[in-house]
């Protein structure tokens, strides 16, 4: 398919109009935001928008129903959040959270910055389409599931080339790339001059082509990218002996107040791609005290939370394409034990359900719940296991990559569709 039409990914110079009103998307290269960055992005979302900030699938913020877009711009590009009014949309970078810090062969946050830069430096980059993605992954395989447009992936003392989430077999020096890395961007543009596509993947033969202006010859085998990754949460010390808290926000939705917290720890704070964060560098006592003062404001610290294994599209009111309120429906399930593990519940017996203090401690959930008709469900029937996605339609917006089962709203009820 070609495209025809430029790409509409929204920026904080364009907002998406979104059914529940304007939408600014903040991108944040390698998800690194400093504290006072955090605390101005929480200020926006109470002074400007609905109160929240939305975590989104490639790390960056989004912030909806925006009031006066001028001031925003205002504010973000104060506290260094909109350094090019040119290249915004196209500052997609991913880099490992936990790189330099916990694992990994190398550490990509620095080259996440360089590679920033050098796009911002180079005008006609400017004319990316926003929806390309750049993954910088250190060597542990979690960015590079992401199945980027272009990237690298440590392997021991060098890289790996990756293009459209496959390994190309060329191997690049930590030098090299960064500048590698933009060659394959300008490949990518002059491919897409003729086919008008917004991803590398979409270009038959595309991978093939980028690889040829690069010039560089395949070295050693090919990677087999994996297409899962644990997400980084809890306690995590970290290689110099001071501690890493991953956290899961639920739905990625991480109200302004909780942001304050968070900014108020005087540390940077990574966002991860899994709709998380990471504050690194904490000291015992202070880590201690992060997850004493925020697990209660509702930021996930145990791995084996059913808020982990789910995301949902934004469903209504914020999107008008939407049969229902998916976040509220996929609330309801986890509050009362219907999102399961990756096993299926017993056969044999009825399984009591997890339930919330006030809500009804009788619920039982029939023995088949798992198995039983999986179209035209209501809300309340809905019983899904292991990693889902919930869907307001079949567009199925910010879907993980990876075997997924998806939770899909149609206009006769809920379907399930569980993983190959
Ligand atoms: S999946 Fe459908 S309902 Fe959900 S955000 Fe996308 S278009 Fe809207």
């Amino acid at each position: 398919m070609t495209r025809s039409a430029p790409d509409s990914c929204p920026g904080v110079l364009r907002l998406h109009e979104a059914a529940d009103g304007p939408l600014a998307r903040i991108r944040v290269p390698g998800g690194r935001l400093e504290s006072g960055q955090v605390q101005v992005l929480a200020e926006a979302a109470h002074d400007l928008g609905n109160g929240s900030l939305e975590l989104t699938s490639r790390g960056n913020v989004q912030l909806r129903r925006i009031r006066d877009a001028n001031e925003l711009a205002a504010r973000l590009a104060t506290a260094g959040l909109l350094p090019s009014r040119t290249h915004e949309r196209v500052r997609n970078i991913v880099a490992s959270p936990l790189s330099g810090r916990v694992g990994g062969f190398a550490d990509v946050h620095g080259l996440a910055t360089d590679l920033d830069v050098g796009l911002q430096a180079d005008a006609a980059l400017a004319d990316l389409p926003g929806r390309v993605l750049f993954t910088l992954d250190d060597g542990r395989g979690d960015v590079s599931t992401l199945r980027g447009d272009i990237g690298i992936q440590a392997v021991g003392d060098e890289f790996a080339l990756l293009l459209a989430g496959t390994d190309t077999g060329i191997r690049v020096t930590p030098d090299e790339a960064v500048t590698v890395m933009l060659d394959a961007a300008r490949g990518f543009l002059d491919l897409r001059a003729e086919s008008g596509q917004w991803r590398l993947h979409e270009i038959p033969g595309g991978v093939e082509k980028v690889t040829e202006t690069l010039d560089r010859s395949p070295a050693g085998a090919r990677l087999e990218l994996g297409a899962t990754h644990d997400i980084p949460i809890g306690w995590l010390e970290q290689d110099n002996g001071l501690i890493a808290l991953g956290a899961g926000v639920p739905l990625g939705t991480l109200p302004a107040r909780v942001a304050e917290f968070l900014a108020a720890v005087e540390h940077p704070v990574f966002l991860t791609p899994w709709r998380s964060v990471v504050l690194p560098d904490l000291e015992e006592g202070t880590a201690e005290t992060v997850v004493r003062v925020l697990a209660p404001m509702g930021l996930i610290f145990d791995a084996g939370s059913p808020w982990l294994q789910v995301s949902a599209c934004a469903g209504r009111p914020g999107c008008a394409k939407s049969h229902t309120d998916v976040r509220t429906d996929l609330t309801e399930a986890i509050e009362t034990g219907r999102v399961l593990g990756d096993e299926p519940p017993d056969p044999t017996e009825g399984r009591p359900a997890t339930v919330e203090p006030g809500r009804d401690a009788e619920r039982t959930l029939p023995a088949d719940a798992a198995d039983r008709a999986e179209s035209g469900l209501d809300a309340a029937d809905v019983v899904a296991t292991g990693r889902q996605h919930w869907s307001g339609c079949e567009r199925r917006c910010g879907r993980p990559t990876g075997p997924v089962t998806d939770v899909v709203a149609t206009e006769g009820g809920y379907r399930i569709n569980r993983p190959d």
